[in-house]
């Protein structure tokens, strides 16, 4: 079998440009790591949309294979955890930042950063999920060990047409949550009712400039988006409720006050996917298996090759991208 595979490569071009090829590797082209896997899928997720375009410093090392996550078969092992044959799944650690990405047919890693692939999880399946969804778990869970309960009001969900509001609202409605979706594409209601949402919300009633406290609306969020908008939800979480914050899809800052932690005592919790530690990892992929419904994965899926990459790039930063799109590479 040829050791020659295809790869996305992004390399620094001038002084500040950068540029994207795809390439044919070896083995040998690939960073050090104890384990050696055949990629069969990897995704398009918001941050390798910033590490294609070169919009946000994503990528640290140059040149970089892309692609944050990936699931494969291991090839060749010496890490005692894995043999080949084992099917994983790798999500954030730096890779597709600063050791070469899933963006391409082979990947070596550490083995600390795989976890074995649930049983009942195909390849694909686990890349539809991707690190959006694997994110969007995460903050259920973080929900959850605030003691956040379907019984307790509706739960917001923010940037809810984008790859982690997907998910987060398919997982909270299979839970017996009601679930408000926030999204600033109309058009998209339909979608977000299939997945489960009960009431969508134009993006627009969160995106206003916020008040230290408004009407007590939501037990709890999950926000993808930032800014005005994670102030606004808190603003309008309940006495004693929690958000979880994981994202910056409309920006970077919070102008938020301390009103609503001090006089209704409301948590924000940060949810961070790069480095959480492998037992919430095995933790978040178990309860995936469980609490998200094959069908609702396959609905808010498209797949495309690597020569879709760069397209698909450009697209999920113009929030043009509906829920999850898979790259098929194996
Ligand atoms: P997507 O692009 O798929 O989804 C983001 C969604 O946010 C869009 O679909 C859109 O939803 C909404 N949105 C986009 N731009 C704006 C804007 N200017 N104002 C308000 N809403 C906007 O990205 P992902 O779901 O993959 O990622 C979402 C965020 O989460 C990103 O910021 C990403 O970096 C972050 N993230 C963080 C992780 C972590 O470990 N903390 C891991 C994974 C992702 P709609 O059209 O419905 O309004």
């Amino acid at each position: 079998m040829s050791d020659r595979f295809p790869a996305i490569l992004v390399s620094k071009e001038g002084e500040k440009g950068q540029k994207v090829d795809q390439v044919e590797l070896g083995l040998d082209d690939l960073m050090d790591g104890d384990v050696v896997v055949a990629v069969d899928h990897s995704t398009v997720n918001y941050k390798d949309g910033l590490a294609v375009t070169g919009k946000a410093p994503v990528v640290r090392r140059w040149p970089m294979i892309p692609g944050i996550d990936f699931a494969g078969t291991v090839d060749s092992s010496e890490n005692p955890d894995f043999k080949p044959g084992d099917k994983v799944v790798l999500n954030g650690w730096g890779v597709g930042e600063t050791h070469y990405g899933g963006f391409a047919g082979k990947a070596r890693v550490k083995g600390d950063w795989l976890i074995h692939r649930p049983d009942g999880m195909s390849g694909a399946e686990a890349m539809a999920i991707g690190t959006a969804g694997y994110t969007a778990m995460l903050c259920v869970l973080a929900l959850e060990r605030q003691g956040v309960t379907p019984d307790k009001g509706p739960i917001v969900v923010t940037g809810a047409a984008g790859g982690v509001g997907s998910v987060a609202v398919s997982i909270l409605s299979k839970l017996g949550y009601e679930v408000v979706a926030s999204t600033g594409r109309p058009q998209e209601a339909e979608y977000l009712k299939g997945l489960g949402a009960s009431e969508i919300i134009p993006r627009d009633e969160l995106s206003g400039d916020p008040r230290p406290l408004s009407k007590e609306r939501f037990a709890g969020g999950v926000d993808a988006v930032g800014s005005k908008t994670l102030a606004n939800v808190l603003s309008m979480t309940r006495y004693g409720g929690s958000v979880a914050a994981c994202g910056l899809a409309g920006g970077m800052d919070l102008p938020t006050s301390v009103a609503p932690f001090i006089l209704r005592g409301v948590s924000l919790i940060g949810v961070d996917s790069v480095m959480a530690p492998k037992a919430r990892r095995v933790e978040a992929y178990d309860r995936l298996v469980r609490d998200l419904d094959h069908a609702k994965i396959a609905a808010m899926t498209t797949t495309i090759g690597l020569d879709g990459v760069q397209a698909a790039a450009a697209d999920i930063l113009a929030g043009k991208i509906r829920g999850r799109v898979v790259v098929k590479i194996g």
